[in-house]
């Protein structure tokens, strides 16, 4: 392993950003300039920011630093496709603590890569600078749209069909799951040493979480897809959504984000609300309901969006994406009518990093 000051921090960047190769005409100037330089004549400029702290935002026992990587990437490209934007460039700043060495961040570089690749994204600047307590990471995405295509979460109308893509609350079952394996790591780590069992504390090292049957958890939680290949289909079927967002923090929170920006209400059907198999037999193991976890998960990076009523059949031609209910006026409330008919207020429980735990 390699100490990050053996290479110094322009040694550092240039291993880490040698040999990308830029993508985009937008991109004038790349890394190795005070700043980098873009070139949008005719569009408009789309901007995110996200900030990931170690401890906070994820947990390096469970996930590995090129995993990292792409997920970092991931859910900014997330935001602009949110937009019905096109990404572009992207910036990425760490703070990091000495335990971390130059191959880590080259793993992490890796993931990073991989994610902009996938999505024809370039990295176009950053910055390094030490922390002492673990790794901060800060990555801006660029992205671009023609004024008339950009969705915003303001416009959803009554009558709107609302639409869900993929399937939600798997990511974060992947989380408990991985949690209850920590868990019981540690609780054998606990019972060895108050036993003074070295010989169960030496096979400890080679713990095997029990993941079995439940890969899609896993990778719905470590494994973060933007979901560009919908915002393709939209422009193929010539689909304008109303309003739309990524699902980040929860479906519920993220429909009451759209109700009071579009200023309606909604009625969402909990027989529609996509769910894989997975996930219902996880919250059945941790007796949890499956529908709050859906409702209430976060992380799932699905896309979120309207369509007028007339857009039916087009939805319907759109291959893992599933209408879950439709918007109201504004007095009617944001409303989740459930299996056996009843209604209930939505309410928003979706996981707020500034709330107390
Ligand atoms: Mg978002």
């Amino acid at each position: 392993m390699t100490d990050i000051s053996k290479l110094g921090e322009f040694g550092l960047i240039r291993h880490l950003t040698d040999n990308i190769k830029i993508k985009n005409e937008s991109t004038i100037k790349g890394v190795g300039d005070d700043c980098a330089v873009l070139h949008y004549p005719d569009s408009e400029v789309l901007v995110t920011t996200d900030m990931l702290m170690e401890g906070v935002h994820f947990d390096l026992t469970y996930i590995d630093m090129q995993h990292l990587g792409y997920k970092s990437a991931m859910v900014n490209i997330s935001d602009i496709f949110a937009m019905n934007g096109t990404p572009r460039q992207l910036t990425v700043s760490l703070a990091l603590s000495k335990r971390f060495k130059v191959e880590d961040l080259k793993q992490f570089y890796s993931g990073l890569r991989l994610a902009c690749d996938k999505w024809g994204v370039d990295i176009v600047g950053g910055d390094t600078t030490s922390s002492y307590t673990g790794l901060a990471i800060s990555i801006t995405c660029i992205g671009e749209a023609r004024k008339e295509d950009i969705v915003y979460r303001n416009g959803a109308k009554d009558t709107d069909l609302i639409c869900v893509t993929g399937d939600l609350g798997a990511a974060y079952m992947g989380l408990q799951l991985l949690e209850r394996e920590k868990s019981v790591y540690y609780q054998q780590v606990d019972e060895a040493r108050k036993k003074n069992d070295k010989r169960a504390l030496e096979s400890l090292k080679d713990f095997q979480p029990d993941f079995a049957g439940k890969e899609y958890l896993l990778q719905r939680q470590l494994q973060a897809e933007a979901r560009g290949d919908i915002i393709a289909r939209f422009r193929e079927l010539n689909i304008h959504p109303t309003a739309m967002m990524d699902i980040s923090d929860g479906l519920s929170s993220e429909l009451m984000h759209i109700c009071k920006e579009s200023n309606c209400g909604c009625r969402v059907y909990e027989k529609n609300i996509p769910i894989d198999y997975q996930t219902a037999v996880m919250a059945e193991e941790l007796n949890m309901n499956v529908t709050t976890c859906a409702l209430n998960g976060g992380e799932d990076y699905e896309l979120l969006f309207t369509v007028p009523i007339g857009d039916h059949e087009k939805i319907e031609q759109m291959d893992g994406v599933k209408l879950i209910g439709h918007i109201t006026r504004p007095e009617l409330g944001q409303m989740l009518v459930t299996r056996d008919n009843q209604e209930f207020e939505l309410k928003a429980q979706g996981w707020n990093p500034l709330a107390d735990k």
